[in-house]
C-alpha cells in the first residue's frame, strides 16, 4: 500500500513537472538591443549584422517567435543579395537564429534566479518525481519484472506510446532544424552551462544534459529492477559512468580548456563528421592533444574494434560504452518487447545497416579525398559536400535522432541500432566472422516459452535457436543479455570460447 502511494506521489511529481516544461514553450517577450548584437555577432560580422537588424532594434516583440520570424526574413533577405553576388563567405549563418532570440528574451527566464527558479520546477520536478516512482517499484520476484506489460498503453503502442512517440519526433525536428523554437528550454540550463564553461548554451549543451540526466534516472530503474543480475548491474554502470564523463563532462572540459571539443569513445563511422575538414583541421591546429584526439579516434576504428570485438563481441560496445546503446538500454527498456521479430524486418536490417555503413565509406572517401586533392567531386561528379549534406541530414538527424530514437515508443528501442548505425554494422560483421562471444543454448532445459524473443530488442528469434540447442551467433547481438535475464529455466548464457568451438 505504501509502495503504491509513493509510486502514484512520484507520477503526480513527474507529470507536474513535465506540464510546467512544455508550458515554458510558450513564447516569452523579445527585445533586440544593440547590445545583444555585439555579444552574438561573430568577429568581423558585428557592422553588418547591425545594419541588417536595424528595422528591428528596439522594437518590443511580445511573442519571441514573431521576432525569431521577422530575423529569419532579415538574414534570408541578406543572404539572397550575397548568393546573388556569388559572395558565399560573407552570408549570415542560421545559428544566429537561435542565438539572437536567447539574447533578445526578456521574460522570467532572461534572468539568472529565474532560469534556476524554472528549471527547479520542470526538470527538477521530473526527476524527483520519475526517481520517487522508481524507487517505489521493488518487485519482490525478478520474474515479475514485465507483469502487465502489454496491457499497458505506455509500452504497447497505445495511445500513451503514440503521445510520447509524436512528442519525441517534433522535439527531435525542433532540435535539428528548429533550435530557435527551443529557446525558453536552452535558457533553462544556460546557468549550469555558464557555471561549467563560461560560454553561453546551445541546443546541443540541452540535448546533452538532458540525454545525460535520462541515463541516470533510467539507469536506476535497471539496477532496481535487475538488481539480482550481476552481468546487468555492471553494464548498466558502464552506460551511467561513460555518458556522464566521457560524452558529457569531458568535452566540456576540453572546451574550458580551448581543445576541440570531443567525446573520446564516439568514433568513425558512428562520429560520421570525423574525418571532416574542418574538425581535422581544428586538431591540427590544437597541438599535440589535438593530434592525440585524432590518433586516438583512428586506433579505435582500426584496432580497438577487432580486437574488441573478437575478444567480447560487439557488446562491448553496444551495450557498455555507447551513447546510443546506453539511452536504448535504460530510457528504451520499457519498449524492448515492440521490436519487429519478423523474418521481413530480418531482411530489411540486413540491407538498410549495410547499406548506411556503404553510404558512411564512401561519403567519408570522397571528404578524405577533397581534404588532400583540394577538389570537391571525383570525376567531376561525385561531389564531397552534397554527399557529406545528404548524409547529415538523411543519417544523422532523421535516422539517428527523429526515426531512431522518437520512435522507441512504436518501433522498440534499438531501430537506429538494428536498421541505420553504420558502427553497429561494421562490429556485427566481425562478430559474425571472428569473435569468440555466443550464446549458449541449452536445449533439453527449454519451455518454448518464448520469452527471450519476446523481450530481444534486436528482433532475434532466440527461441528458435534454444529449441535446436544451436548457439546464437548473430551479427546484429548487443550482447544486452536480457534474453538471458529472462529465461526462467536459465537456458540462455553469454560465452566466449575459440571461434571454432560455436555451434551453429
Ligand atoms: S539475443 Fe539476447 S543478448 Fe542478443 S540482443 Fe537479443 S536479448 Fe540481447
Ligand atoms: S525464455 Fe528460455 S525457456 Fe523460454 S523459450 Fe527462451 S530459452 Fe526457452
Amino acid at each position: 500500500m505504501m509502495q503504491l502511494h509513493s509510486y502514484r506521489s512520484g507520477l503526480i511529481l513527474f507529470f507536474t513537472g513535465f506540464l510546467v516544461l512544455s508550458g515554458l514553450l510558450w513564447p516569452q517577450p523579445a527585445q533586440l538591443s544593440p547590445e545583444a548584437i555585439r555579444q552574438v555577432a561573430r568577429p568581423g560580422q558585428e557592422t553588418i549584422l547591425a545594419a541588417q537588424l536595424a528595422p528591428l532594434t528596439g522594437q518590443r516583440f511580445p511573442n519571441a517567435y514573431v521576432f525569431t520570424g521577422a530575423v529569419r526574413r532579415q538574414l534570408a533577405q541578406y543572404n539572397e543579395q550575397m548568393k546573388a553576388q556569388q559572395k558565399w563567405d560573407q552570408q549570415l549563418s542560421d545559428d544566429y537564429l537561435l542565438s539572437l532570440t536567447k539574447a533578445a528574451i526578456t521574460g522570467p527566464l532572461s534572468t539568472r534566479s529565474g532560469a534556476w527558479l524554472w528549471f527547479i520546477l520542470s526538470i527538477g520536478l521530473c526527476t524527483t518525481g520519475a526517481l520517487t516512482a522508481i524507487l517505489s517499484e521493488r518487485h519482490p520476484k525478478p520474474s515479475t519484472i514485465n507483469n502487465g506489460i502489454f496491457n499497458n498503453p505506455a509500452t504497447n503502442r497505445g495511445w500513451i506510446g503514440w503521445a510520447a512517440g509524436s512528442f519525441l519526433i517534433l522535439f527531435y525536428i525542433a532540435l535539428y532544424f528548429y533550435p530557435e523554437y527551443l529557446t525558453n528550454w536552452i535558457l533553462l540550463v544556460e546557468p549550469i552551462k555558464q557555471a561549467m564553461t563560461g560560454q553561453p548554451a546551445s541546443q546541443w549543451f540541452l540535448y546533452g544534459f538532458i540525454y545525460t540526466l535520462v541515463i541516470l534516472v533510467m539507469g536506476v530503474r535497471m539496477l532496481i529492477r535487475h538488481r539480482h543480475n550481476a552481468y546487468q548491474q555492471l553494464r548498466t554502470v558502464s552506460v551511467m559512468f561513460f555518458q556522464t564523463a566521457f560524452a558529457f563532462l569531458i568535452p566540456e572540459i576540453l572546451t574550458l580548456l580551448r581543445q576541440p571539443y570531443q567525446d573520446l569513445k564516439n568514433f568513425w563511422p558512428l562520429d560520421y563528421s570525423f574525418f571532416f575538414d574542418y574538425r581535422i583541421n581544428e586538431k591540427l591546429q590544437a597541438g599535440n592533444f589535438g593530434i592525440f584526439m585524432l590518433v586516438w579516434g583512428i586506433m579505435l576504428t582500426v584496432v580497438a574494434v577487432p580486437v574488441l570485438t573478437y575478444l567480447y563481441g560487439k557488446r562491448w560496445y553496444c551495450s557498455w560504452v555507447c551513447g546510443c546503446g546506453g539511452l536504448a538500454e535504460t530510457a528504451g527498456d520499457p519498449f524492448r518487447q515492440l521490436s519487429d521479430k519478423k523474418l521481413s524486418a530480418w531482411k530489411a536490417e540486413r540491407v538498410l545497416v549495410h547499406g548506411v555503413l556503404a553510404f558512411a565509406v564512401i561519403m567519408t572517401g570522397l571528404v578524405l579525398f577533397t581534404y588532400f586533392t583540394g577538389q570537391s567531386a571525383l570525376f567531376g561528379v561525385l561531389d564531397s559536400y552534397s554527399l557529406r549534406s545528404a548524409y547529415s541530414f538523411s543519417i544523422g538527424a532523421m535516422f539517428s535522432g527523429v526515426i531512431g530514437t522518437g520512435l522507441y515508443p512504436v518501433f522498440g528501442n534499438r531501430v537506429w541500432c538494428r536498421f541505420g548505425c553504420p558502427l553497429a554494422a561494421y562490429l556485427g560483421l566481425v562478430q559474425r566472422f571472428k569473435s569468440r562471444f555466443r550464446i549458449t543454448t541449452n536445449g533439453g532445459q527449454c519451455i518454448s516459452c518464448g520469452n527471450c524473443s519476446t523481450y530481444c530488442e534486436m528482433g532475434i528469434d532466440v527461441r528458435w535457436y534454444a529449441q535446436r540447442g544451436q548457439d546464437i551467433v548473430r551479427s546484429s547481438c548487443v550482447g544486452c543479455g536480457i534474453c538471458s535475464a529472462v529465461c526462467p529455466r536459465g537456458v540462455l548464457n553469454l560465452e566466449t570460447g575459440t571461434v571454432d568451438s560455436r555451434r551453429i
